[in-house]
């Protein structure tokens, strides 16, 4: 059956059974029954879940125990709820990058120079080794061809969260079939071919951005440019699997999202930070100031 979360925009595709008033990404108890839809692209690939439900809660509790200082404390005694396995829509890309550079690259080399400096009353001169560095200009062209680049194509999950969810393994790619997500929750793309394509670009270019500032000759470079067009591109869709869970850390607060990729168990929340905890730090900081300065001064003496 076909649902829809008026509230963050999820289309989802559950058995009957499975049948939710829950949205499994924002928790929102304004799931709806929609018509199926004709015109989604169909997903060519397909990711396996390799991490038990028991595995991902247990990778979550751990994850919240071990957050930074300043977190809410009730995560540690966090309750887990509605936690589901999604098929997570992805468009995965790939693309021959074509790119023009130019650069500035600087050379390091050592120089001996004599100074001079008092020593015992006495004007002396001495030598001593400087660093500096020539810059020369470098041009040049670049072709790479740029595989597995992967986005979100839904709504329910942003492309920064997948980010902090990857690298997925794609060896273990297949290619999709009905049957690999019967009994679990997948979500159809939400957002537009045309806007995964712009992230896939984005992500690709900054890819190439960093190659080209790997292979640079020299010690050190700057002021490094790149026209970079993109052929031969690939877009197909691939499910990726995600277990969403919502952790409940106050009975009076909404609870925490968090995300695990369900391949390597890598887990990605952003946790609520307490503020009397913030507080408490910044006043005893302070006071650890105001006690320096006064001390410093000979108040204690
Ligand atoms: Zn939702």
């Amino acid at each position: 059956m076909n649902l829809r979360c008026q509230s963050c925009g999820a289309e989802l595709v559950v058995a009957a059974e499975l049948r939710t008033t829950v949205c499994p990404y924002c928790a929102a108890p304004s799931v709806v029954e929609r018509p199926a839809s004709v015109d989604r692209p169909a997903p060519t690939f397909a990711l396996g879940f390799a991490l038990t439900h028991q595995a991902a809660g247990e990778r979550v509790k751990q994850w919240l125990r071990s957050r930074h200082p300043w977190s809410h404390s009730g995560l540690k005694r966090a309750s887990l709820q509605d936690v589901r396995g999604v098929y997570v829509p992805a468009y995965l890309y790939s693309a021959l990058a074509l790119s023009e550079y130019s650069a500035s690259i600087g050379e390091d080399y050592t120089e001996t120079e004599t100074y001079t400096t008092t020593e015992n009353g006495k004007t002396v001169t001495k030598t001593r080794t400087v660093t500096k560095t020539e810059w020369r200009p470098l041009r040049g062209e670049h072709a790479e061809y740029v595989p597995d680049v992967l986005v979100t194509a839904s709504r329910g999950l942003s492309n920064a969260e997948l980010e902090e969810l990857e690298p997925f393994d794609l060896r273990v790619l297949a290619r999709y079939e009905p049957a690999l997500v019967a009994g679990w929750v997948a979500e159809e793309p939400s957002l537009s071919r045309e806007e995964c394509l712009r992230l896939a670009r984005e992500e690709t270019l900054a890819r190439v951005k960093q190659r080209l500032g790997e292979f640079m000759p020299g010690d050190s470079h700057q002021n490094l440019q790149h026209q970079t067009r993109v052929e031969e591109e690939s877009l197909e869709v691939c499910l990726v699997p995600v277990w969403v869970l919502a952790a409940r850390y106050e009975p009076d607060k909404p609870p925490l999202r968090v995300v695990v990729n369900g391949q390597s168990g890598e887990v990605h929340g952003e946790v609520p930070v307490s503020l009397v905890k913030v507080l408490l730090t910044v006043g005893v900081l302070v006071l650890a100031v105001v006690l320096y300065a006064l001390w410093s001064q000979g108040a204690f003496s």
